[in-house]
């Protein structure tokens, strides 16, 4: 765990995603629900980065309220046979497999009746839609199951309790979504970015308005660091590492937008410009970021849902109602 902090810091230092090199939700998730046979199986192929994955989680209907899913998988012989639909799959279009969460219990408590599988892209009966966002790319896509046939073994933890096993997946999500160590990257190129950069020949970051804006971010970088060890040190003393999770998925996805946010303001006009202009600056990183990184507020549970995890779990505070449809 250890090893794999440091990795991640230097990974960031050297300007690499570490994300590009293997999936950072699956494979953990393996390492810790899947069977030995899946272990051997996914983890060193996806670290390698020979397999990428999509998630399938999100439908149309069923997104903060994730238990409402619908997708169906009934079992047939050796095989599940999935229909239904996802919607906002990022990658699904390159994707070579998929972790997907059906209902096989339609009967149960909706947290009890989801189990979670894992299946190639390539299977008959799949398939993918593109959505472009408002970066002009198709980041994510609709994908639809008709009869896909799955076989019963390629489940990750026991049928039915995919609920748990997607909430692993989603902890490892979190911290990677609001990554510190990427945080702190981007904050260096932006002080890079305010050193080159000049307004009437004076550096960007000499701009007092701007250098009091740039404090206020770092020291947001600096707290969402110093939260990621309190991640660390609770899972090295094997404790419960839910609050400064979500606090990292909270701040860190705010934090990356405050910052892109800022780079378009100082780059006044040329900061509209987008796709191929000859005066874009860092190959128009910062409006490409600053509205996917929008977009990063909302994936992987909102800022809302990470706020409500906070005060209810956390802090204690009144639960909201819970509103089942079928009065379960
Ligand atoms: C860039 C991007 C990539 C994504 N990639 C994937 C992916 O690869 N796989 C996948 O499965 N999904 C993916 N998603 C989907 C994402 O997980 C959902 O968009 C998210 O969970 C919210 O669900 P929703 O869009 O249905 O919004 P809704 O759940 O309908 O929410 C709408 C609004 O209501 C608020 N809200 C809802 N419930 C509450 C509540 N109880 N309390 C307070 N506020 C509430 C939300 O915060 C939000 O502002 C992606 C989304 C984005 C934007």
């Amino acid at each position: 765990m250890l090893k794999s902090h440091i990795i991640g810091e230097e990974f960031a230092k050297a300007g690499v995603r570490p994300g590009h090199d293997g999936d950072p939700r699956l494979v953990p998730t393996i390492l810790e629900l899947g069977t030995e046979e899946q272990k051997k199986t996914w983890v060193s192929k996806t670290i390698r980065g020979e397999i990428s994955w999509c998630q399938g989680y999100s439908e149309p209907g069923s997104g903060s309220d994730l238990a409402s899913l619908s997708t169906r998988a009934v079992v047939d012989g050796d095989d599940f046979v999935i229909n239904g639909q996802k919607i906002w799959t990022s990658g699904a279009q390159y994707a070579d497999m998929i972790f997907c969460l059906v209902r096989t219990e339609p009967d149960a408590p909706k947290h009890q009746g989801i189990s979670y599988l894992i299946f190639s892209m390539d299977t008959p009966g799949i398939e993918v839609r593109p959505l472009v966002t408002m970066t002009g790319d198709a980041t994510f896509n609709e994908v639809f199951f008709t009869d896909v046939r799955v076989p019963t073994d390629q489940i990750v933890g026991r049928r039915g309790e995919g609920w748990f096993v997607a909430n692993a997946t989603l902890k490892y999500e979190r911290t990677s979504l609001g990554d510190p160590n990427q945080a702190e990257n981007r904050f260096r190129s932006i002080v890079e970015m305010m050193k080159r950069e000049t307004v009437d020949g004076i550096p960007l970051i000499e701009h007092p308005t701007y250098r009091d804006r740039l404090l206020q971010l770092q020291a947001r970088m600096l707290s969402l660091k110093f939260n990621g060890y309190r991640v660390l040190t609770r899972q090295l003393r094997g404790e419960d590492a839910g609050l400064p999770r979500w606090i990292t998925k909270l701040m860190g996805c705010e934090l990356n937008h405050q910052m892109a946010s800022m780079a378009i303001d100082m780059l006044g006009e040329l900061g509209l410009l987008y796709d191929g202009s000859p005066y874009l600056r860092d190959e128009g990183f910062w409006q490409q970021r600053f509205m996917m990184d929008l977009g990063l507020i909302i994936g992987g549970g909102t800022a809302q849902i990470q706020k409500n995890m906070i005060s209810e779990r956390a802090l204690g505070m009144p639960k909201e109602p819970k509103y089942d449809e079928r009065g379960i």
